[in-house]
């Protein structure tokens, strides 16, 4: 996801700067203002409720914003992105604009502050209400709607400096140059953003040579553990010692030993535009470790996929990869294979279900043959991602 809210006193272009950004980012436009005008012209509970505030220029209570927007985000819960138009507008609400995208398992990227003069703010505000229509665009209400702005507006700004993603532009500049300069800072900012991927699916569905064909396509960073434990073996490192005897034994590998080899992965990897995770989180317990990894890094799940293949199919497969060099040590008996196939099913698939509740898991039908397939989640990513690529 990519959200932005665009900052600034009332007039300094904010709803003009919008409608170019919603189309170019395809991005979901929410104006509180709009939205507020949309309930007076309803008459509905809570229009009546703001209606007197809005004509005398104040600011809506926190509690009706947190009502109209909520609203707004659950029912779009799937879109690309936000662009917040007029919100957050006081400091309680920068608080409640986090926690909505904690909810959203997202964060805003940037508040981008679209700076103007007092004078050319009333100037325009003027011109604007000869058309406008907006009650609120007259000299009265014009100076109390400046005056709640810098009372209790400006102080949001402070919250999002010390947060470090609140960048100014020059809004007194003719409009295309404005539009430029935010273009240049979402562009920067989407250029460092990393595009994470999860692959779900029994063992034999194609998970790993999918999510290996897409890193490369997309210049993702492949991780799986699997593998990842195996080199330690074939390097004969110190853990790949430990996890060698741990194989031998039939047990699973413990956490404490996946874990920093992939927050090594992670940290290593700086340059790389995002991560596609196979084999990884298997249970419950590493569904939260992979959460935990990722906001150390500013980062998200960005995109799951599971993909779905039937049993009959799947033993074939893995039956015949057996009998190839492409084998890894866990093919190598009917015993071993039942067991993998076990484990997805008790331990991965509450995994997967858990995330259903947060985020959107994408079902794949991996019957099809490889170049299909990969066809297929590319055509996924590249909606969901359209300006991330
Ligand atoms: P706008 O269209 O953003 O200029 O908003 C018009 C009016 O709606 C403002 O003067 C406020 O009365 C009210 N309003 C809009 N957004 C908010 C908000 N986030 N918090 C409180 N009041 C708001």
């Amino acid at each position: 996801m990519l959200n932005i809210a665009l900052f600034g006193p009332p007039g300094a272009g904010k709803g003009t700067q919008s409608d170019f950004l919603i189309k170019k980012y395809n991005l979901f436009y929410i104006s509180t203002g709009n939205l507020l005008r949309k309930e007076l012209a309803q008459n509905t509970k809570l229009g009546q409720q703001a209606k007197n505030i809005i004509e005398k220029g104040g600011l809506v209570s926190d509690e009706i914003i947190v009502q109209i927007i909520e609203k707004t985000i659950k029912s779009n819960s799937e879109v690309n992105g936000f662009l917040f138009d007029g919100f957050p507008r006081t400091y309680i609400q920068a608080y409640i604009l986090e926690g909505l995208m904690i909810k959203l398992n997202s964060s805003l990227d940037s508040l981008i502050s679209i700076e103007v003069s007092q004078e050319e703010s009333v100037k325009r505000l003027l011109e604007r209400g000869k058309t406008s229509g907006r009650s609120d665009d007259n000299e009265i209400v014009i100076k109390n709607r400046l005056k709640e702005y810098k009372d209790k507006t400006l102080p949001v700004l402070n919250f999002y400096k010390e947060k470090g993603n609140y960048i100014a532009v020059n809004g007194m500049q003719k409009i295309p140059k404005v539009t430029e300069d935010i273009e240049k800072i979402i562009n920067d900012r989407l250029s460092k953003k990393l595009l994470n991927i999860v692959m779900f699916g029994h063992p034999g569905s194609g998970r790993g040579s999918l999510g290996k064909a897409l890193a490369k396509k997309y210049h993702l960073e492949f991780i799986a553990t699997g593998e990842m434990l195996d080199n330690e073996i074939k390097n004969n490192t110190e853990i790949g010692k430990q996890i060698k005897e741990i194989y031998d034994s039939g047990d699973l590998v413990p956490d404490e030993i996946v874990i920093p080899l992939i927050e090594k992965k992670l940290d290593n990897t700086k340059a790389k535009r995002g991560f596609i995770f196979k084999g990884f989180p298997r249970t419950l317990v590493q569904s939260y470790i992979l959460d935990g990894l990722l906001k150390k890094h500013d980062s998200y799940i960005a995109k799951i996929f599971d993909i779905k293949v039937d049993t009959l199919e799947l033993i074939r497969r893995l039956d015949q990869r057996s009998k190839t060099n492409a084998r890894m040590p866990y093919d190598s008996s009917t015993e071993r294979i039942v067991k993998r196939l076990q484990e997805h099913e008790d331990k991965t698939i509450p995994v997967i279900e858990k995330y259903k509740e947060t985020h959107e898991v994408t079902q794949i039908n991996g019957k099809p043959a490889f170049t299909e397939v990969l066809k297929n989640i590319s055509k996924e990513i590249e909606n969901s991602f359209k300006n991330l690529q």
